[in-house]
C-alpha cells in the first residue's frame, strides 16, 4: 500500500460523487495563477478546492 488514496467525501452531506471542473485562481499579490481543482458536490452543490499537487482536503 504505497499511496493511499483518500476519497473526497462531502462534509455537509457525505455525498461522495462530484463535478469536477478545473480552474485557475489568479493571485493578485504576484505573477502566479494557481490551478485549482474544484469539486462539486451532486448532492448538496458544496464545492470543494484542491490546489495543484496539495490538497485543502486535511480538515478531518
Ligand atoms: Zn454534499
Amino acid at each position: 500500500m504505497a499511496d493511499q488514496k483518500v476519497k473526497p467525501k462531502c462534509p455537509l452531506c457525505n455525498g461522495e460523487n462530484f463535478n469536477k471542473e478545473e480552474g485557475k485562481i489568479d493571485s493578485k499579490w504576484g505573477a502566479t495563477a494557481h490551478k485549482v481543482t474544484l469539486l462539486i458536490c451532486n448532492k448538496c452543490g458544496n464545492v470543494l478546492i484542491f490546489s495543484e499537487g496539495r490538497t485543502l482536503w486535511d480538515m478531518d
